[in-house]
């Protein structure tokens, strides 16, 4: 009675208030906003009266280390303008969504250099310093990981942090800041053909992506890789309202008069692949502008004036490409449904300089090889539209990979750097309506990121109590071992059986769920929703996501159609042709199967071997709405908080300890013993147990702190 607590609110997520009667083990509780609510008390929590009005800084200084607490420390915080809170390593940062005058500026990053973390006020800049001079002093790779959901600030983040890396290991003579400059112009280029507008962010990058910085000896720039994951591949044909295609294509369509000419473009609404939607444009965002300064970074990185015509040559083909519809003739053949098909094929012919027939051909028929001879089938209407879109798909994932290989050419490699800094801006968990093959490699990468983020914070844990001496041998923190087992364990996983599948010529679909449903009856991460006949749902660490099987197959299969691959490869055009070279040991064989699930998981467990190689960092991007529902955090800040809980997660300097509860055991205050002792006989007389007492501080388990509280309140 009359404590004060959170409860639970359907608007505002979690409302204040002071219980008013206690019945059983429910309550009554007056919250501030003037309602009455009863609740159990299982699902109150203690409100901390002493915690500051402005928040603080870093959440690990709360006494109560609760959601309710957590959430409104932050929103305190967010009203302030402080978009960044530390949870003691981690830094989070919530997504301001305007620009915060001179959070960012050449001042800010003086003031950071050098100094130690928590010594100004939280930043990106300041945990990029300590990775910096952790890299400098002790000579060891570090990382920095930038994650959360689609729109949370993980990209702005990401460019920051190269932004401040390449001011602090920039070069002072002009001539050798090229190596920088490509680094941060990088961004702008696999910006405008890796991103698009999607439902959650205007902006949304479609493909994961790693920047690896390195060093010299002397902690100067010197090199960079970008590797980048799994482009959405899909998005060049098919979008949705409201959602739009990749920028470079509206970017074209908004170019100078003499290049819409040459290559025959105009209005967007006029190409299929972007009147499927009716956003065209965006708020705030100039296409003609960003068009020319695209090619002006384009220059920067290394990009030719010939290269950059052939690459705007090939989005235009795709527009183009887009355009050839089909009708059907005779029974099950297609043909040019019109002028207008026709048109828009000899085009795509013209700008891919390849011969129109043979695009025709390539499009509309395949060769069926029998003992005897080859024979030309023709395909039916869908047919071609799907052999169409397979190709515009096609090309476009090897002009963003060449796009990437060039850049990293251009910045080059140091060979004989030691050290660096590695960037990781990768999408956040997802789970749609419908989630297909792409959901869940994205959530696979997500369980491993998940992974290591537990077993980092459960280590930095264990070296604070080290420091401090105190005995630690308890914690089974959660792992999700067993998840990333019915993913990715060969044989038997997931993506075997999916391979498998792919590989058997009658399979289909519903034949892989079958397979699905049968090897993983048992398994407590795998659910068979009920009456589903091709879906399946993995309990991920953040929740369930329900799959639906029908276009993993499909997904799964990195195809060329050998029609398509003979026809580029022999485009007069000699970027084309090079983008779809004869057949070697490197890329896969046309016409046979090859694994992308496979392949993701060999470069995601690369990354992996990479990221264990370094000292990580955590940054957690939060989006925020109009009252911070908690939804939001369950991909991330609150799971640091639960390993925390399962270890002690508040601690306090005897001092400050014993300011806050000497009143509970004054006596103690006048025996006149070391502080730790009267720690002891604090707990001791309100007979709590299970604390630590350590070098500096004393160590209490979850909730000990409210319990102490609520004697203070009864005195
Ligand atoms: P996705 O997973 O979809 O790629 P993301 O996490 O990379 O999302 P961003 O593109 O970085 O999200 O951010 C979305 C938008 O939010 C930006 O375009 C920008 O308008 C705004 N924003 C993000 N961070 C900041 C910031 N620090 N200051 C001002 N605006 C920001
Ligand atoms: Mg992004």
């Amino acid at each position: 009675m009359g404590s004060h607590v959170w409860v639970e609110d359907q608007e505002l997520a979690w409302v204040d208030g002071v219980v008013t009667s206690v019945n059983g083990n429910e309550a009554e509780v007056e919250t501030i906003n003037g309602n009455q609510v009863t609740t159990k008390l299982s699902k109150l929590y203690p409100k901390d009266m002493e915690a500051p009005d402005t928040g603080v800084d870093d959440m690990t200084k709360l006494s109560y280390l609760h959601e309710p607490a957590v959430l409104h420390n932050l929103a305190i915080r967010y009203g302030i303008k402080e978009i960044y809170t530390y949870c003691g390593n981690i830094l989070i940062a919530i997504n301001p969504f305007q620009a915060i005058s001179h959070l960012y500026d050449t001042k800010l990053m003086d003031s950071y250099k050098g100094a130690q973390l928590g010594d100004r006020s939280p930043h990106v800049f300041a945990i990029t310093d300590v990775a910096y001079r952790a890299m400098n002093n002790e000579g060891k790779s570090n990382s920095i990981l930038v994650s959360g959901e689609s729109g949370a600030g993980k990209t702005e983040t990401t460019k920051m942090i190269m932004r401040y890396l390449a001011y602090l290991g920039g070069h002072a003579a002009a001539e050798a800041r090229t190596v920088e400059r490509k680094v941060l112009e990088s961004n702008p280029v696999l910006e405008a053909f890796g991103n698009a507008k999607t439902v959650r962010n205007n902006n949304s990058s479609r493909f994961g992506k790693f920047v690896e910085i390195q060093f010299d000896a002397r902690g100067q720039i010197s090199g960079a890789a970008i590797r980048t994951y799994l482009l959405e591949k899909s998005r060049v044909c098919q979008i949705s309202e409201p959602e739009r295609n990749y920028h470079c294509f509206y970017l074209l369509c908004a170019a100078p008069p003499k290049e819409i000419e040459k290559y025959k473009l105009g209005d967007p609404k006029s190409f299929h692949y972007l009147n499927q939607s009716s956003c065209y444009e965006l708020v705030g965002v100039d296409d003609s502008h960003d068009y020319l300064a695209t090619k002006k970074a384009m220059d920067i990185v290394g990009i030719s004036v010939e290269e950059q015509d052939a690459i705007f040559r090939i989005v235009a083909a795709i527009l183009h490409l887009g355009n050839i519809a089909f009708a059907l003739e005779g029974e099950d053949s297609s043909v040019l449904e019109d002028d207008k098909a026709k048109f828009h094929l000899q085009v795509a012919a013209e700008l891919l300089m390849c011969d129109l027939e043979a695009l025709e051909t390539a499009l509309c028929k395949r060769n069926m090889v029998t003992p005897e001879e080859v024979i030309k089938r023709s395909l039916d209407p869908l047919g071609a539209a799907i052999s169409r879109d397979g190709l515009a798909k096609t090309i476009y994932a090897r002009l963003f990979d060449w796009l990437v290989k060039k850049i990293n050419v251009s910045i080059g490699q140091d060979p004989d750097s030691k050290c660096l800094i590695g960037v990781l801006d990768i999408y956040g968990f997802e789970s749609f309506k419908t989630s297909s093959f792409e959901q869940f490699c994205i959530n696979f990468t997500n369980e491993k990121l998940q992974q290591h983020f537990n077993q980092h914070v459960f280590k930095m844990e264990q070296s604070v109590y080290q420091e401090e001496e105190i005995d630690w041998s308890y914690i089974d923190f959660v792992d999700n071992q067993d998840v990333l087992d019915l993913i990715e364990k060969k044989p038997g996983g997931i993506i075997s059986l999916l391979d498998e599948t792919c590989m058997f010529p009658k399979s289909t679909h519903e034949t892989f769920a079958q397979k699905l449903y049968q090897t993983f009856k048992d398994h407590k991460r795998f659910v068979k929703p009920k009456l589903a006949r091709t879906e399946f749902t993995i309990v991920h660490y953040a929740g369930e996501v329900q799959y639906q099987c029908d276009q993993f197959l499909d997904k799964n299969k990195d195809y060329i159609v050998p029609e398509h691959q003979e026809l580029l490869s022999t485009s007069k055009c000699s970027f084309i042709a090079s983008l779809f070279p004869s057949l070697n040991a490197e890329t896969p064989k046309s016409g046979k199967f090859s694994s992308i699930g496979s392949r993701f998981k060999l470069q995601l467990q690369q990354l992996m071997d990479i990221l264990n190689s370094t000292e990580p960092h955590y940054i957690r991007c939060i989006k925020p709405n109009s009252d911070l529902r908690p939804e939001i955090f369950e991909n991330g800040v609150l799971e640091a908080i639960r390993v925390k809980c399962e270890g002690y997660p508040t601690n306090r300097i005897f001092s400050e300890f014993l300011e806050r509860f000497s009143i509970l055991a004054p006596e103690v205050l006048k025996e006149n013993v070391e502080e730790n002792v009267a720690c002891k006989s604090i707990m001791e007389k309100v007979g709590l147990s299970n604390y630590q007492i350590g070098k500096t501080k004393i160590f209490l388990r979850a909730g000990q702190m409210a319990e102490l509280d609520g004697r203070k309140a009864k005195l």
